[in-house]
């Protein structure tokens, strides 16, 4: 089910009130247009009709993409993890063999979104990502890389993007080869292990990887 509500909007930059649709779920077979809208952010991109301001708003809110099994949680705030965790880890339910996740941020969720379209299994990029902060903390520490992002091109090319202060720095092509490898290899093992994790970020692969020796 989709849930969406008007919500008032002070804008940040001439102070003047609009009203906002803001989603609490969003379900893609119910409102298939949205499936786009969150991809290219016209979900949550405000724009103010007296002064023209632009942002991106961020707030909670459910990602339902019925057709493909995902449900995604966006904890923007932070204020809700425990409570969709516990919500999410149900079982016996209509999302039994889901995929379910929880994401802290935007950007995150957006990541996922990649990955998802890119017919990819989030744990294995987010172990090849792990490995790839090692090496940049390791070798490459003045460079100040603060985000390092799965992304896909306009030809459909996969890559990773690093960032420093929200700029775009440098960007590395996806080994298609070592993502297969590493699922072959581990697969069954993690799903052996952490069939229900929700977090599925760096300090999951880090744990991960540690279990699996
Ligand atoms: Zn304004």
């Amino acid at each position: 089910m989709s849930q969406s509500a008007m919500q008032e909007i002070t804008c940040p930059q001439c102070g003047k009130k609009h009203s906002f649709r803001v989603w609490d779920s969003i379900n893609t077979r119910e409102y298939p247009e949205m499936k786009e809208k969150v991809r290219n952010d016209e979900a949550f991109r405000y724009r103010c009709p007296d002064c023209g301001a632009a942002a991106i708003l961020n707030y909670n809110f459910l990602y339902h993409q019925q057709e493909d099994k995902v449900l995604i949680f966006v904890d923007a705030d932070g204020s809700s993890y425990e409570e969709m965790k516990k919500i999410l880890s149900q079982k016996g339910n209509a999302f039994d063999g889901y995929r379910k996740r929880i994401v802290l941020s935007y950007n995150d969720f957006k990541e996922k979104l990649l990955i998802l379209d890119a017919g990819l299994d989030d744990r294995i990029v987010e172990i090849i990502k792990a490995s790839i902060w090692d090496n940049v903390e390791e070798r490459y520490k003045d460079k100040h890389i603060d985000e390092i992002y799965f992304a896909t091109n306009e030809d459909g090319e996969h890559g990773f993007l690093f960032r420093k202060g929200g700029h775009m720095v440098a960007s590395m092509e996806f080994d298609m080869a070592l993502y297969k490898a590493i699922k072959e290899a581990a697969l069954d093992r993690i799903d052996a292990i952490s069939k229900d994790d929700l977090l599925i970020n760096r300090a999951w692969a880090k744990d991960i990887t540690a279990r699996l020796g």
